[in-house]
């Protein structure tokens, strides 16, 4: 194991990939990096995290920051209940801990929306505290170094990494090693095709002794996401269009979007946006045009959105399902904080490809 951490923590100084959050021991800007690298590619965060901190360079700055402020720092990084989270938490570190992060993974641990993985990444990067990360990579790593050929979907085995990295990360540099373990999977140890050659740790490697690094680690796969049919118009009232928030929970929660809704089974699109309009918005709509669909996959939902424009002349808006509204000029509604899917129904309404939906 001694040499095995000797091994990783040379390999991981001399060729660590340059990320800005590299270069700072500042334990907020590690947690905002953390928050945001999950589920997201590193060259897509940089940009967003170098202007994350321009705009809210501290726990305080995020903490007293509008909501509006810093989901539209957020847009286009997806999973927006992480940025509501990160504000919450920011809060209570304002009010609770004197607005400095808890340098230890216990205490990190009670804060809303700061899991186990983050709590390890932070006191061990930001605090050189012995504690594991356990991630897609390292899970990965783990698993062909140890030998570990059991489904990893089992919460036992899940476990059992966790005691593994837990052990791996005792001594000197813990923030290192789990960088490095994390950087080995990332580029070396890759899902498909690990490159086992230029790995520092392929002599202790039972996978590569065995030869099955590639059918490692076993997963049962998971349930293809569930197609999922909506609707949204860019509906046009004396020359302004609505646009609705979504509630602060659930999915894409407080975020600006065009008015619509699911269809219901069997239900063309254009029944649907007649339907999902009324119920949800109590509005009539007419010369109602479809202008394309645009498509979206999300963790559990592959999306198809047919999108149109309408008009309207209703006076009052009765909302259900949404927490908000405004009618403002069309072009504005892209200036509101809104998710990704949003953003290409607004493309197709600037720059429509029109076909029928219906
Ligand atoms: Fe991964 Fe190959 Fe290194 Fe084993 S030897 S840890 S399988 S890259």
């Amino acid at each position: 194991m001694k040499r095995t951490r000797k091994r990783l923590l040379d390999w991981y100084r001399a060729n660590k990939r340059a990320m800005p959050w590299r270069e700072t021991r500042d334990p907020y800007a590690i947690w905002i990096s953390e928050a945001m690298l999950q589920q997201t590619r590193v060259e897509t965060v940089i940009p967003y995290w170098q202007r994350f901190l321009t705009l809210f360079p501290d726990v305080h700055a995020l903490a007293t920051a509008e909501l509006d402020d810093v989901l539209g720092a957020w847009a286009g990084l997806g999973y927006y209940a992480r940025a509501r989270n990160l504000q919450a938490t920011a809060r209570l570190i304002d009010e609770n801990h004197g607005g400095r992060l808890p340098d230890d993974a216990e205490t990190l641990r009670t804060l809303p929306g700061i899991g186990r993985y983050t709590a390890g990444a932070v006191a061990s990067i930001a605090f050189d505290r012995p504690e594991p990360v356990l991630d897609g990579n390292v899970k990965r790593v783990l698993t062909r170094l140890l030998g570990i050929r059991e489904d990893i979907g089992r919460p036992a085995v899940i476990e059992r990494l966790w005691q593994e990295a837990g052990v791996l990360v005792q001594g000197p540099h813990p923030g290192d090693l789990n960088q490095a373990l994390m950087e080995l999977g990332a580029t070396i140890c890759t899902a498909r095709t690990p490159r086992c050659a230029n790995c520092p740790v392929s002599r202790f490697c039972d996978a590569r002794a065995q030869g099955d690094a590639e059918s490692l680690p076993i997963k049962t796969r998971k349930k293809p996401p569930r197609k999922v049919e909506a609707v949204a118009a860019l509906v046009i009232r004396r020359g302004k269009a609505l646009a609705v928030r979504r509630p602060s929970r659930g999915l894409l929660g407080g975020l600006w979007d065009l008015p619509g809704g699911d269809l219901a089974a069997g239900e063309t699109p254009r029944a649907g946006l007649t339907r999902a309009l009324r119920e949800r918005a109590g509005l009539k709509i007419s010369r109602v045009s479809a202008m394309g669909a645009v498509e979206h996959t999300f963790t559990h939902r592959k999306l198809t959105l047919h999108v149109y424009r309408a008009s309207t002349s209703t006076d009052r808006i009765r909302l259900d399902g949404f927490a908000g509204h405004k009618w403002l000029a069309p072009g504005a509604i892209s200036s509101l904080p809104h998710a990704v899917v949003t953003a290409k129904a607004l493309g197709l309404l600037i720059s429509p490809t029109v076909r029928s939906s219906n």
